[in-house]
């Protein structure tokens, strides 16, 4: 059982260090990744139920890595955050973003919300205000076509910062989503004081449903308690058209998923919206 337990942690010690090893080299790749401007965006559309229009898009960071092709976020983002990095790598995100947002207006696209993710290190930032001005200003989009995804996890982390960020944010007239809607804890109490604009339902909800009787019920009461608070509620992750067709019945105003697009690159994205209603 000694020897057992020995060759066990020996095992485990080697595997840390591969994986600590793993992180650094990925650190150090992400650092000359920023400079070698080797991040791009790809947009997934948001649609309007009602209409099946395109009202808006989510910016998704993928990273085009000159050896491994192209790298998702989960394999990057939480190492970004974890290493410091993800603060010059978010303000790129929003940059790109409202740059590309600014840009397909100027072709006389349909005007669309482009809305960013942002990271709780983003969120919690002093100067996360300031900084979204400048770069608003920098690339002429109306503040109104802009809107931040935060999860609900992060918004609860500490709620009297979060009540004065969301009222600078807001008072900016850019659009505030609470991202992965009923997966934190407790947010209900606060959704009184925090000042959002939209309820982004989980993907682990919309996924079972119609079929699973408590996702339809969680769904159900999220779309009702969006709509009672004159919020406006998305559902992420459609998949199917049993779920749109669910989603319409319970008065869900926009959804997001395979359904309608996958995430795209901006060119197919921009083809897309010229293109006009979805359905
Ligand atoms: P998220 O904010 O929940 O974004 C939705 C994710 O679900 C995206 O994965 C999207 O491609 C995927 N998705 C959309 N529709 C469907 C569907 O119908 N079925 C399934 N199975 N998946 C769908 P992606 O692009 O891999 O992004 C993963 C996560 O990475 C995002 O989750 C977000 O938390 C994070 N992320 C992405 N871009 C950024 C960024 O610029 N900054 C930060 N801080 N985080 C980001
Ligand atoms: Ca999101
Ligand atoms: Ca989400
Ligand atoms: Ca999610």
């Amino acid at each position: 059982a000694k020897e057992h337990g020995r060759n066990t942690f020996r095992f485990y010690t080697a595997d840390m260090n591969a994986r600590a090893r793993e992180i650094l080299a990925v650190e150090n790749q992400l650092r000359r990744a920023l400079e070698r401007d080797e991040f791009v965006l790809h947009y997934q559309p948001q649609v309007a139920m009602s209409s099946g229009a395109i009202v808006g898009v989510e910016a998704l960071i993928r990273w085009r890595h000159p050896e491994r092709g192209l790298i998702g976020p989960m394999q990057f983002i939480p190492i970004a955050e974890e290493r410091g990095l993800i603060g010059d790598i978010g303000e790129w995100v929003l940059r790109e973003a409202c740059r590309q947002n600014r840009a397909w207006q100027d072709e006389g696209l349909p005007p669309i919300e482009v809305a960013v993710n942002l990271s709780a290190m983003q969120f919690y930032r002093r100067d996360l205000a300031e900084d979204i001005t400048g770069i608003l200003k920098e690339t002429g989009l109306d503040a109104r076509w802009l809107a931040l995804e935060v999860t609900e996890s992060v918004i609860v982390q500490d709620v009297e910062s979060t009540i004065a960020t969301l009222a600078a944010l807001k008072a900016m007239g850019l659009k505030l989503a609470i991202d992965d809607f009923g997966t934190g804890y407790s947010s209900l109490s606060y959704l009184k004081r925090f000042k959002v604009d939209k309820l982004k339902v989980d993907r682990s909800f919309v996924m079972d449903i119609p079929g699973d009787a408590d996702d339809s019920a969680i769904t159900r009461a999220v779309v009702n308690l969006a709509r009672n608070l004159g919020l406006q509620v998305i559902a992420e992750g459609v998949e199917t058209p049993e779920q749109w067709s669910f989603l319409k019945q319970e008065g869900c105003d926009e959804v997001q998923g395979y359904l309608v697009s996958p995430p795209l690159p901006a060119i197919d994205l921009a083809n897309r919206l010229a293109r006009g209603a979805w359905t």
